[in-house]
């Protein structure tokens, strides 16, 4: 038996680890499996350059727990080692990759949010475990080696009488960590890291029910097979090419990653390149509705079929997280930090990709089927929409796929709009007029009045809406955007012709100065001549205060801190209505407070502002007049 001692600098490198990695012991598993999977992928590849002369048959990994003697196996059938190999890859490779790691870990744990713990390899095993061995037989004609180690730097390396080709790797687990004796834990760890590694785990047994026989008798009792437990699925769709699957087959990928989502993806985008870096993955649209809730499910970064991390920011761009699905590149730099991240170039050329192809696909689709994506148009337009104002390359892009709709569900693009707001919608100088309301049923009366005018009415209705707006605007587009609600729409639209005022000046003065009296100073009292028939009182907000105050409860755009301007209203008075005129000529003053403040109050509540204790004052007041 040989003894020996490991030649590192750092004379207790294991509890180093272990400290540094406290939350992330459960990696070992990934990381022994990964290199079970490296080993077997390796021989295929000896085999099939004629290196190796051996049968690779279906080699497998299997993981085993000894629960009573506290020991749990990972057991490959790969090239294995020789006891030379051993010496080198372990004894010194691993090693010193476990120092380096533990260099480099160092500097950047500083730096919080490192991804996945990738790299420290064999070593990881003392995490979890107070003594590891390893058992291996090479695929060369040489015999099984036994190396031992209890973490220290001392090791011993003896032969061992193992015959099969492959390595089986021994944790004896630490009093610290004997929840990873729990079959459930294991199972669960096997299932986030290696659902979709390449080759087939093994761990336990399935009992499996045989197809009763055509002539069984009556009572025939079914037999049972006990079959290998393979947890993973070794040919998961992203590997593939698009052309080989089937939109069932995309679907079914979607449930084999999400087994709890019920709901069914919108669409999915194939992801496939290899230059200038590799990536391939799928993308899923979800549903989305228009609040941009907390994603439970999200995008999955994968190594070379290697579960790394759901947390992809700063690798996909921050619009896409919204998305679901799997990326899988080997070119992502996994021991840096989050900032580090952003400034790779890689990852910038990756997240751009990921842009430009999620655009292309987005115009394909409404290209080859606009009924459809307009049917779906609500459940996307938050992404898109934050996709616009978040990154400009896709804000460029967008004009070829992005949606308005009015309040009757007409999908304008921005340009077929701007053709339809040319024919009535323009402002004195010159600009077109979009008109929009936020919320169909709140805002209701002044979707009717607009539209009873001729005019188109966009429903504009995502939390993110006024900074999108306010993009467009400044975008040089020629559009303005006006909420139906706001300062009178009328103000802002060319008129070919005024209605003319029934009232003269003196009166319009004296029905400002009653009006005046009454109503509160939050709201600036404005006289309009409308058509006798328009609604008598009309609540507006001026559309700029309004949108900032939206825009700053919204956040970004440098608008924080403005969160607490005051609320300021317009009251549009027609003076051609019955009502101003009765206003204007009650001569009992007590009479007439009550006429104003009823208008206001009915103004107040076609806008949803009448509440609490007011608006129990008006049903009082209301049902008072009419017993
Ligand atoms: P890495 O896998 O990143 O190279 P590790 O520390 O995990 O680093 O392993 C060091 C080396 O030990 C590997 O490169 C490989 O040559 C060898 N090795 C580890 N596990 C196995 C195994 N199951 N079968 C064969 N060789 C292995």
């Amino acid at each position: 038996m040989a003894t020996g001692k490991i030649n590192v600098s750092v004379e207790n490198i294991f509890p180093l680890i272990k400290k540094f990695l406290y939350s992330d012991h459960e990696i070992f598993l990934r990381e022994l499996v990964s290199n079970g999977t490296d080993a077997t992928l390796k021989l295929k590849h000896l085999i099939s350059i004629g290196e190796a002369k051996v049968e690779y048959g279906n080699p497998i990994i299997e993981v085993k727990v000894d629960k009573e003697g506290k020991k749990i196996h990972i057991i490959d059938q790969g090239l294995g080692m020789t006891a030379d190999e051993v010496e080198k890859y372990i004894n010194q490779v691993a090693f010193s990759g476990a120092e380096e790691f533990l260099d480099k870990y160092k500097d950047s744990a500083k730096d919080s949010g490192i991804i996945g713990h990738f790299g420290l390899g064999f070593y990881s095993a003392f995490m979890v475990a107070e003594k590891v061995e390893i058992i291996t037989k090479s695929y060369k004609d040489e015999p099984a080696a036994h190396w031992t180690c209890d973490g220290s730097p001392e090791f011993t390396l003896e032969p061992a009488d193992k015959t099969s080709r492959g390595t089986e790797i021994i944790l004896h687990i630490a009093e610290d960590s004997l929840e990873f004796l729990d079959d459930s834990k294991i199972s669960g760890l096997l299932n986030k890291y290696n659902k979709f590694m390449p080759i087939p785990i093994k761990f336990g047994t399935r009992t499996e029910t045989l197809p009763k026989p055509e002539d069984a008798p009556e009572d025939y009792v079914n037999e049972t097979v006990e079959t290998d437990n393979i947890i993973n699925n070794p040919n998961p769709a992203w590997t593939k090419q698009p052309s080989e699957l089937s939109d069932e087959d995309y679907k079914n990928f979607y449930r084999e990653l999400y087994p709890m989502q019920f709901e069914e993806p919108l669409f999915h985008i194939h992801l496939n390149v290899d230059y200038p870096f590799n990536l391939t993955g799928i993308l899923y649209f979800p549903k989305l509705g228009t609040d941009m809730q907390i994603q439970k499910d999200k995008i999955q970064l994968y190594q070379n079929q290697v579960y790394v991390t759901d947390n992809v920011e700063g690798i996909v761009p921050e619009f896409l997280t919204m998305l679901k699905g799997v990326i899988d590149s080997p070119d992502i730099p996994l021991n840096v930090s989050r900032s580090g991240l952003q400034a790779d170039g890689a990852v910038k050329k990756i997240s751009n990709y990921i842009t430009r192809k999620v655009a292309d696909k987005l115009k394909a689709l409404f290209n080859e089927n606009r009924a459809d994506f307009e049917q779906k148009w609500n459940d996307i337009k938050i992404v898109l929409e934050y996709g616009m104002l978040s990154e400009e390359k896709f804000y460029e892009k967008a004009g070829a796929f992005v949606l308005y709709p009015t309040v009757d569900d007409t999908y304008f693009t921005l340009e077929e709009l701007k053709e339809k707001l040319k024919e009535n919608q323009t402002d004195k100088d010159g600009k077109l007029v979009v008109l929009y309301a936020g919320n169909k049923d709140a805002q209701h009366s002044y979707i009717e009045a607009a539209k009873d005018k001729g005019y188109e009415v966009l429903l504009l209705d995502s939390p993110i809406i006024s900074h999108l707006i306010q993009k467009i605007e400044n975008d040089n587009s020629g559009l303005t955007f006006v909420r139906v609600d706001s300062d009178h729409i009328d103000n802002l639209i060319k008129k070919e012709e005024n209605t003319i005022s029934k009232l003269s000046d003196d009166e319009k003065a004296a029905l400002k100065t009653s009006l005046e009296a009454y109503i509160p100073k939050a709201y600036s009292v404005q006289l309009e001549a409308m058509d006798s028939q328009a609604a008598p009182f009309i609540i507006t907000q001026p559309e700029f205060m309004r949108r900032m105050k939206e825009m700053s409860q919204t956040g970004g755009g440098g608008m924080f801190g403005m969160g607490n301007m005051p609320e300021m209203y317009n009251l549009v008075v027609n003076t051609n209505s019955d009502l101003a005129s009765s206003i204007l000529n009650t001569e009992d003053k007590t009479h007439q407070e009550h006429l104003v403040k009823q208008a206001l109050d009915l103004a107040k509540l076609s806008q949803n502002l009448l509440k609490g204790e007011a608006l129990t004052a008006f049903v009082k007041r209301s049902f008072e007049m009419i017993k």
